[in-house]
């Protein structure tokens, strides 16, 4: 029998990683904004129009791109983060993967414009569905600005399973939010069709969580600090009587990057034993670091999944260390418990 297999060309292996890596818009606007961070940005600007469905435009003021590198960045595999093996076990950017660009242009129509400090000319670059349509010169502030239109064109099934704009929209704000709270000295704006949504100043860790949901917030955090050989937690937690019926409010991040942890959220849950209600969710904001070697995050191309080495360690350390923010703060039971 003659052989059959043979390797599948660029394109078809761009748009097969892209299924993995892009779900909805949402997904585009974590990689640009993390892309942005990583180059250094102290000004990001989000632009997106009828919930990302039409434009998805993310322009930064960091590092930029030369000439060659802007082509080469929508390769797959193709990064300026790592370079060995090794580097994996010491992050210290938020991609890695190099997939994130070659994914969305393998799905979508792609338009870059950078620049580099001491580069007098940028370059612009057009790329659909992997093919690069044209690369000219361009005059273009230093920086990087791209815009994604056309999200699945060459995927029906998948355009057709994007929600309405407003629950794409939210979903964007989600992924914003997760960006911007970990961020607080990168100044945000956010315009949805037209109207700015978001103008988040350079501030503090607690001013940026109330730039981002309000000024309400500002009462009700309870400073959170510990720092022992395997973890350094800091954060706040919401008072217990502001607890809620509907999540949102819960955030962790660990080594700078915003984390999913069934586990570590029930610790936190443990710590409010007692002073709140059962169905009811404390808001918290906390941030964990490790030892990057001891954090794996590489479970999941989008990196919101990650196994720590000691997490019954942290578990117990995060637990500790939210009841005696909550005792220290003279925080009482705010309700009566029918036990
Ligand atoms: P990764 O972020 O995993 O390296 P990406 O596909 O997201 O992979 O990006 C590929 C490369 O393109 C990056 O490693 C970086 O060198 C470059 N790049 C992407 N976005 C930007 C940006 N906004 N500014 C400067 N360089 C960028
Ligand atoms: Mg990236």
């Amino acid at each position: 029998m003659a052989d059959i297999i043979k390797l599948l060309p660029d394109h078809v292996a761009n748009q097969i990683a892209a299924g993995e890596v892009v779900q909805r818009p949402a997904s585009v606007v974590k990689e640009l904004l993390e892309n942005a961070i990583d180059a250094g940005a102290t000004l990001v600007k989000l632009i997106v129009k009828d919930g990302g469905k039409a434009l998805i435009q993310v322009v930064d003021n960091g590092l930029g791109m030369s000439e060659t590198d802007a082509r080469l960045s929508f390769e797959r595999h193709a990064t300026s983060k790592i370079s060995s093996a090794q580097d994996l076990f010491n992050l210290q950017t938020k991609g890695f993967r190099g997939e994130a660009l070659a994914s969305i242009a393998a799905i979508a129509h792609v338009d870059m414009q950078t620049r580099v400090e001491g580069s007098e000319i940028g370059t612009h670059i057009k790329i659909e569905g992997s093919k690069i349509i044209t690369q000219e010169a361009v005059a273009t502030p230093k920086g990087t600005s791209i815009s994604v239109k056309n999200l699945f064109f060459n995927i029906p099934a998948r355009r057709n399973f994007l929600k309405s704009n407003q629950v794409e929209l939210r979903h964007i704000t989600d992924e914003f939010h997760r960006v911007a709270l970990v961020h607080p000295n990168i100044e945000f704006h956010f315009y949805n069709n037209g109207s700015e949504i978001f103008n988040l100043p350079r501030a503090k860790h607690r001013q940026r969580i109330s730039h981002v949901f309000g000024n309400k917030m500002t009462d009700r955090l309870v400073p959170v600090e510990e720092e022992t050989e395997v973890v350094k937690i800091s954060g706040f937690i919401c008072k217990p009587e502001f607890a809620k019926k509907s999540r949102g409010e819960q955030f962790f991040f660990a080594n700078s990057r915003f984390i999913k942890s069934p586990y570590l959220h029930h610790s936190v849950i443990a710590a409010f034993e007692g002073l709140i209600k059962k169905e009811l969710y404390p808001g918290y904001f906390l941030y964990l670091e490790v030892d990057p070697s001891s954090i794996d995050i590489n479970i999941h191309p989008t990196k919101t999944e990650v196994k720590f080495d000691d997490e019954n360690t942290i578990y117990a350390i995060l637990r500790s260390t939210i009841k005696h923010s909550l005792g220290q703060f003279n925080v009482a039971p705010a309700l009566d418990f029918e036990h």
